[in-house]
């Protein structure tokens, strides 16, 4: 199996740490918002690769922490006047939700940031005794870039590099002995969450946490070390430093997962094309946005718009077809899978999680699956179809044989919901009749609109 390393920068054979196990640290979300689109793509990405090595044999380890005690939290506290725990649980849990949606796995361990500040404080300490940290009285404990010969090598840059291209962003602190010097731990500021150190009361910085619970959890020489591609710096690299400076084997493979564009621009409030995870899954359906974001590689940036997701949601609607075609043909769909299309399935995603390729050989299985049911050759398309159905678990996505009709209803119960929130009262008042017509009572619940076939309808 290949994969391509972020520190070598070269698609490198992986053999893990230990024969059939894999051990896999993805850094979390700093809980203080609600996920966008982007969030969810990373998710899926991460809950793909981690599938599809369990489909592999592998018996994997999966953490995934989350980032409790941050600026971004404390600010949102005080801006609320509530508490920084209140905040993170309320947020956690808004994360969760859609994930859940998503048919994310949970992980199998989610270390929070709070409960872990013991092995960050033996981490400072041992960078501090080893002299790769230093104290600034009434700021806290600095992680000395200069001290660490391989810093940059993450992101393949020079110290001179990294310093030059973050300009101004740099924050200018006389009493820190290079500007990329970096915080390991923060003196306490009043009103803020502090737990006591042997540099004075504080909380920890936000890479450290990483470094240490990852360690902690996963040990030296983990496997797989994920996020997206904007933590290649300063926040994984920082993550390398402060480990390795101490003396800790550190991630073996390092995979990042790329951005999501819409129409090809980066997303962000500023630019008015944010969407949150909710917004799509609403609009286009777990599934839909689970297929659409495998169909770009997980490396590469890319478009998952309304356009994407509408695609993904015809897409998904050509495979439940499938199995519902193959049911009525007296299809046996519980044949062992087509070992061709297993074996194409298994070459895309064992060269660097190649989703895009990989769905590709479930779909050459889905034409050739309905030609066979077409010339009534159903012992030809079992095979097919048990591969389909089998590949696509293996990614995380459930086909569905519900009844057509009902399908066919969903999508207009879906189409009237958009056009109410697009407030275009005339085509959802049209869309009701349609459906009245068709002897579907609609009833309007805080939770979405539900539907009911209307007594005396001959369905
Ligand atoms: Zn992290």
């Amino acid at each position: 199996m290949q994969i391509y390393d972020t520190l070598t920068r070269a698609k490198v054979e992986f053999t893990p740490r230990e024969p059939g196990k894999v051990s896999i640290y993805v850094c979390g979300p700093t809980v203080y918002d609600v996920p966008h689109v982007g969030h969810g793509r990373t998710a899926v990405v991460y809950d793909a690769i981690r599938r599809y090595l369990e489909w592999r044999g592998y018996n994997v380890t999966y953490v995934r922490n989350v980032t409790d005690v941050e600026d971004k939290i404390i600010a949102r506290a005080a801006r609320e006047g509530t508490t920084e725990g209140e905040i993170a649980r309320r947020y956690e849990l808004l994360e969760r939700e859609p994930l859940e949606r998503l048919g994310v796995l949970a992980p199998d361990q989610v270390p929070h940031a709070t409960e872990f500040i013991e092995p960050m404080l033996e981490l400072v300490g041992e960078l501090v005794d080893q002299g790769h940290a230093y104290v600034i009285d009434g700021a806290g404990v600095y992680f000395d870039v200069a001290s660490f010969p391989s810093y940059g090598a993450l992101p393949h840059r020079t110290l001179e590099q990294l310093l030059e291209s973050a300009g101004a962003r740099v924050e200018v602190d006389e009493a820190k002995r290079s500007p990329m010097d970096f915080a390991l731990w923060k003196a306490a500021k009043p009103d803020e969450p502090s737990w006591d150190s042997p540099w004075g009361a504080g909380r920890p910085g936000w890479h450290i946490e990483c470094s240490a619970m990852s360690l902690r959890l996963l040990g030296e020489r983990f496997d797989l070390h994920g996020g997206g591609d904007d933590l290649v710096f300063p926040h994984h690299e920082n993550e390398r430093a402060q480990a390795e400076a101490a003396g800790h084997a550190f991630a073996r493979y390092w995979i990042h997962a790329g951005m999501v564009t819409i129409g090809g621009d980066k997303m962000a409030k500023s630019a008015g094309n944010f969407v949150t995870l909710t917004e799509a899954l609403d609009a286009h359906g777990p599934r839909a946005f689970r297929l659409a974001a495998l169909q770009t590689h997980y490396r590469t940036h890319g478009d998952l718009g309304d356009p994407e997701l509408a695609a993904g949601r015809t897409t998904v609607a050509r495979l439940d077809a499938l199995l519902r075609r193959a049911r009525a043909a007296g299809v046996a769909v519980d044949a062992d899978p087509d070992p061709g299309t297993v074996d194409e399935f298994r070459a895309a995603m064992d060269d660097d999680f190649n989703t895009p390729a990989a769905v590709g050989a479930i779909f050459a299985a889905v034409t050739r699956a309905n030609a066979a049911i077409d010339e009534d050759r159903a012992e030809d398309a079992g095979p097919l179809v048990a591969a389909v159905v089998a590949l696509t678990g293996a990614l995380g996505l459930e086909i569905s044989a519900a009844d057509e009709a009902d399908a066919e209803i969903d999508a207009l119960v879906k189409r009237r919901d958009e056009a109410r929130a697009d407030r275009d009262f005339g085509e959802a008042d049209r869309l009701r009749d349609e459906l009245a017509a068709r002897g579907v009572a609609l009833e309007d619940t805080p939770t979405g609109t539900v539907w009911r076939r209307a007594r005396g309808s001959d369905e």
